[in-house]
């Protein structure tokens, strides 16, 4: 794999995926394959550490965000139980301009 990441790159990237979700401010990137620290905006309490790589495979690294996420998924599966026991595709790698956690009521209920 020849695939190199700039800290330029993976910032555009990062923020065409979470937009202003987390705070990069505070992170020395290295490399693609170095851990950052960084700071989900909505959970400050915690700074995240995990490589640029793994930011921008997951949901980000926050383990609040992760939580969020988990909850959600745990109730959609719910809800449609005749669902194949496919795992989930994160909603973020799809549609980066849809973050999953937000404000997102279901019709039902
Ligand atoms: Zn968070």
């Amino acid at each position: 794999m020849g695939l190199r990441i700039d800290e330029a790159t993976f910032l555009e990237r990062a923020i065409s995926r979470f937009g202003t979700r987390y705070d990069y401010s505070q992170m020395t990137y290295k490399s693609y394959r170095t851990p950052i620290k960084i700071r989900c905006v909505e959970h400050p309490v915690r700074e995240v550490v995990i490589t640029p790589e793994r930011h921008l495979q997951t949901t980000g690294g926050c383990k609040y965000c992760l939580r969020n996420y988990r909850n959600q998924t745990l109730e959609r599966v719910l809800r449609m139980d005749c669902e194949p026991s496919v795992l989930p595709t994160p909603p973020l790698a799809r549609a980066p301009q849809e973050p999953p956690a937000v404000g997102q009521k279901s019709k039902a209920v």
